[in-house]
């Protein structure tokens, strides 16, 4: 599936940039992260969440880049795999038509006793049941409601850290559970 992946151009007239998909994964992979999309910094290396979003995400889940780079222990599969360009000053939306076309496949060859991390209002919106809630602070402060298999974040962009400062049962609540859980199946990995 990988080489698929690699090759896939289902959305190269929309993307300015060309079709790059990045993920990884493994039949492995205890720890599933769905992000967004890459950005510019991400497509140009190739390797995701390597920019400061992913720093602020490995401090929030408490793993290492040894550990978050471990396809036989993480998988990172965003909404889009491929850098989808900008709207309105900001990173457009990833492409609809990549998680129809890939999720299910990558979801079905990971482990089903594993914890899946809904990373931003993209993948809480795909994944959650439509009561989650309306508001991503909605949507991650009923967390208990999902856990231990599912956890909606915010994404760890350089605007979380004020939406951490208004919303501090992030830290104090969230993310000790989180981390427990992602560590048990690190662990197991
Ligand atoms: S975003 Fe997804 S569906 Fe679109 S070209 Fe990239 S891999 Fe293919």
């Amino acid at each position: 599936m990988r080489s698929e992946i690699a090759a896939c151009t289902t959305c190269a007239p929309h993307l300015p940039l060309g079709p790059r998909p990045v993920t990884q994964f493994s039949a492995t992979s205890r720890v599933l992260i769905i992000g967004q999309a890459p950005g510019t910094k991400v497509h140009a290396s190739g390797i995701p969440w390597q920019d400061d979003s992913g720093n602020r995400l490995r401090e929030w889940i408490g793993l290492d880049d040894h550990e978050f780079y471990d396809p036989a222990k993480v998988a990172l599969v965003p909404m889009g795999f491929c850098y989808p360009g900008k709207a309105a000053g900001s990173d457009a939306p990833p492409r609809p038509e990549c998680a129809p076309q890939w999720h299910r496949r990558i979801l079905d060859l990971l482990p089903s006793d594993r914890v899946t991390l809904l990373v931003g209002s993209f993948a809480q919106l795909h994944y959650l049941p439509k009561d989650a809630g309306r508001t991503l602070v909605e949507r991650v402060r009923a967390f208990e409601r999902f856990a231990p298999a599912l956890f909606p974040t915010p994404h760890p962009s350089w605007r979380s850290v004020g939406w951490q400062t208004r919303n501090p049962w992030f830290e104090t609540d969230l993310l000790p559970r989180l981390r427990a859980v992602v560590r048990l199946h690190v662990n197991r990995a």
